[in-house]
């Protein structure tokens, strides 16, 4: 892919290239590593031990000058931000070492979040906080656990420095520790990389198909020299989107930032910002504080947004001269049907039906929002519903998933469970079939705000057990664990938001 010719950190326009060198800026404070993850660092061929070495802090945190042979280099995007065309954005503070092939023949991207500035900082300082940083390393490692596409993450560095940010909760700017995350992935192309030079036009517009070529070449090599290879790359793209898509609504996932800059061309999940997790289920849930008024990216609207986004990468496809009008039509349209079936498959085993029944999912997911269920809980719960149980009865472990069902609710709750059950006697499967599918669908675990909360409050004090403790419990999500019951405490019945933002 074409590259910047000016080799400044200068923040600019950056026409006719893809990316621009960019060197990590060195902390003032000795860096350390505070967790990382030996699979990923296997993944990447990396003796996990290694990464104990203060050699690996220094490297990972921006600080070490940059061995012979590599040239980081920070990617060059735009995107639609909250519906609205927002021109150039790239990575601001993510700067991408290179490639690291690992024992599986498989090149791998390492990049440092919050490495310092680059062309692309815009306002902003290219740092990036503790708290965020927390966020992003043990969210998308739970995300892999949980078998949701990701992006990974392979280490968390403190840099010891303090970066300033204002913290928009309270409204008080404060000073907050520094760290940076190597995020791993085979790509970081975006949506919005495409989007760039197809909305910039001009001659511009042949980089879309450069990008589509380049990408094709390295990530999608089974559609190279295919007679309809633009209109198959669209097409798949699209099924990993809806299938990515469905998979958070399953999992009660809220990404609360689907802008096209963070949508990856892989459909892995990308950019762990103000992302949360349902729990007091409620369909208009965003974690994210600054969309409290528009609501774009509530847990509702996610299924959609999958596919506005869909139709702004065709619109490049278009726009680039790589597909016609119709036939990206065409694909675009076949998100819908895609989502729908990956969606009612998922939910028709978290209840452990062989088919589908939206009648009882609407009618569960009802009930949930009218008694502020815990989305995971509840759904864990729904193995220890029995066929043959006491008509309208309500089993102990649901019940104390619902934190006690007040009396006056459990007509309503038994009603829906003999449906349920009746549905259960109808289907015939095995108990123990059945159970262990809901338990392979269902989590125990997910990161929850506030055990997050928890880990950080101790990350920024210096005590990083707490962070090591939730990721190991978060590396075996469906399996109960013995000392581990914190991690399942519902939310108080009034939280309804995150409080994380860049
Ligand atoms: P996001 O909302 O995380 O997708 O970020 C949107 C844009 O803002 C991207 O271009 C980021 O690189 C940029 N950005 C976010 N935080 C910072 C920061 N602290 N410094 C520089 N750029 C940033
Ligand atoms: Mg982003
Ligand atoms: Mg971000």
């Amino acid at each position: 892919l074409p590259g910047d010719p000016i080799l400044k950190n200068r923040r600019r326009q950056v026409e006719g290239a893809f990316y621009s060198y960019a060197s990590p800026t060195a902390t003032n404070t000795e860096p350390s590593t505070v967790a990382f993850s030996p699979e990923v660092a296997q993944i990447i061929g990396l003796d996990p031990e290694e990464c104990r070495r203060p050699e690996f802090a220094a490297i990972f945190s921006g600080n070490a000058p940059v061995p012979q042979g590599v040239r980081p280099y920070a990617q060059n995007y735009g995107g639609h931000q909250f519906g609205m065309w927002a021109g150039q954005l790239g990575d601001g503070r993510a700067i991408s070492l290179g490639q690291a092939v690992g024992p599986d023949g498989l090149p791998y991207e390492l990049q440092l979040k919050g490495a310092g500035e680059t062309p692309y900082s815009r306002m902003a300082d290219g740092r990036a906080v503790m708290r965020s940083s927390v966020r992003e390393f043990v969210a998308s490692e739970a995300m892999h656990h949980l078998g949701i596409p990701t992006t990974r993450a392979l280490s968390l560095v403190g840099t010891g420095d303090k970066v300033l940010r204002d913290m928009f909760y309270n409204g008080n700017a404060k000073y907050e520790p520094g760290a940076v995350v190597c995020r791993v992935s085979p790509s970081f192309v975006r949506f919005g990389t495409f989007q760039l030079p197809a909305m910039r036009g001009g001659d511009q517009l042949p980089l879309v198909r450069t990008l589509a070529d380049y990408v094709i070449r390295h990530l999608y090599p089974h559609l190279e020299g295919k007679a309809d290879n633009y209109a198959e790359l669209l097409r798949e793209v699209v099924r990993r989107t809806a299938s990515l898509v469905a998979q958070w609504q399953a999992v009660g996932f809220v990404h609360g930032v689907g802008n096209t800059d963070n949508f990856s061309i892989l459909g892995e999940t990308i950019d762990y910002g103000p992302y949360g997790f349902l729990e007091r289920f409620d369909p208009d849930f965003t974690p994210n504080t600054t969309d409290l008024s528009g609501r774009r990216y509530t847990y509702r609207n996610q299924t959609m947004i999958g596919h506005w986004n869909s139709a702004q990468l065709a619109n490049a496809f278009i726009t680039g001269g790589l597909l016609d009008q119709a036939t990206a039509q065409e694909i675009v349209d076949s998100y819908a049907d895609i989502m729908t079936e990956q969606y009612t498959s998922r939910m028709a085993r978290k209840l452990g039906l062989r088919e589908y029944r939206k009648e009882l999912a609407v009618g569960l997911i009802t009930l949930m929002y009218e008694d502020k269920a815990d989305f995971t809980n509840t759904f864990r719960a729904m193995a220890a519903v029995s066929a043959d149980d006491e008509p309208s009865t309500v089993p102990a472990a649901l019940d104390e998933a619902l934190e006690g069902l007040p009396a006056e609710r459990q007509g309503a709750w038994g009603k829906w469970l003999d449906e349920y059950r009746a549905q259960l006697r109808a289907e015939g499967r095995s108990a123990e079939e059945r159970q262990r599918e809901q338990n392979s669908a269902n989590p125990c675990y997910v990161p929850r705000n506030q055990v997050m909360q928890e880990a950080i409050r101790e990350a920024e004090a210096g005590n990083f057990q707490e962070v090591k403790d939730l990721m190991q419990v978060l590396e075996r999500p469906f399996d109960e664990q013995p000392g581990a019951e914190k991690y399942r405490v519902a939310a108080p019945r009034e939280v309804r938001m995150g409080v994380e933002l860049l």
